[in-house]
């Protein structure tokens, strides 16, 4: 992936480092769903006109069962001690070997902080109270159809141990980072700014925003005025 323009500029922020960044990217395609027959009955699928608009969901034209491709949510979490974040380095495809932040995908009857809480015990043995995490970064990455909603928790001691889902597990600094051998590159900018906060000891609240073509994340617990809506 390239980026190809530069960072604009920021709100005012307790943060020193909070300022929003946004990269355009060189390439833009619309997904589409995976499928394009009928899990239900094998009939072939249309997409929804709605409005005169074509969407991204469909119905099934011999049975009409609805099918929507709804993205799923990832919940993930910045575990730091110190100025040092959690690592873990996956034990399954995709990306087996390669190294990520804890997280995985919310499981039916979860909450957010418990679905995080799980995939930080099961990946790093580290058991996280819910109530001891705090939002920190949410977001949309429109490519591969999925949500995530990121915490953050300190721990006073590095004991991890890794579970069956990853190969090891280790807090790293910013400059013991495995850079070339991350999991999922696209979102390096994020964990790098969650180093800055780290060194600054002042958190945002993140919103992130990752098409194929354009990636931004700014603060948003310290927003500005309103700016004008469009209305059609
Ligand atoms: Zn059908």
């Amino acid at each position: 992936m390239e980026f190809s323009c530069a960072e604009v500029g920021g709100q005012h922020s307790a943060n020193a480092f909070a300022k929003a960044k946004c990269y355009l990217l060189g390439t833009r395609s619309t997904r589409l769903p995976d499928f394009n027959y009928c899990p239900e009955c094998g009939g072939p699928l249309l997409r929804h006109v709605v409005g005169g608009q074509l969407r991204n969901h469909f119905f099934c034209q011999r049975c009409q069962a609805p099918h929507c491709d709804y993205p799923r949510v990832v919940v993930t979490t910045f575990v730091a001690c110190g100025d040092r974040l959690l690592w873990v380095q996956r034990n399954r495809q995709p990306q087996r070997g390669k190294w990520a932040i804890p997280g995985g995908f919310l499981e039916q009857g979860e909450t957010l902080a418990e679905g995080a809480a799980r995939e930080v015990d099961e990946e790093a043995g580290i058991a996280l109270p819910t109530d001891s995490l705090q939002l920190y970064m949410t977001g949309s990455i429109t490519f591969i159809n999925q949500l995530y909603v990121g915490f953050r928790a300190r721990v006073s001691t590095d004991a991890c141990l890794p579970g069956v889902e990853s190969m090891a597990c280790r807090f790293f600094t910013r400059r013991e980072c495995l850079w070339d051998q991350v999991a999922y590159p696209q979102v390096n900018d994020s964990i790098r700014q969650a180093y800055d906060d780290l060194d600054s000891g002042s958190f945002d609240v993140w919103q992130a925003e990752m098409t194929e073509s354009r990636y931004e994340l700014r603060p948003v617990s310290h927003t500005g005025p309103d700016k004008p809506g469009v209305s059609r």
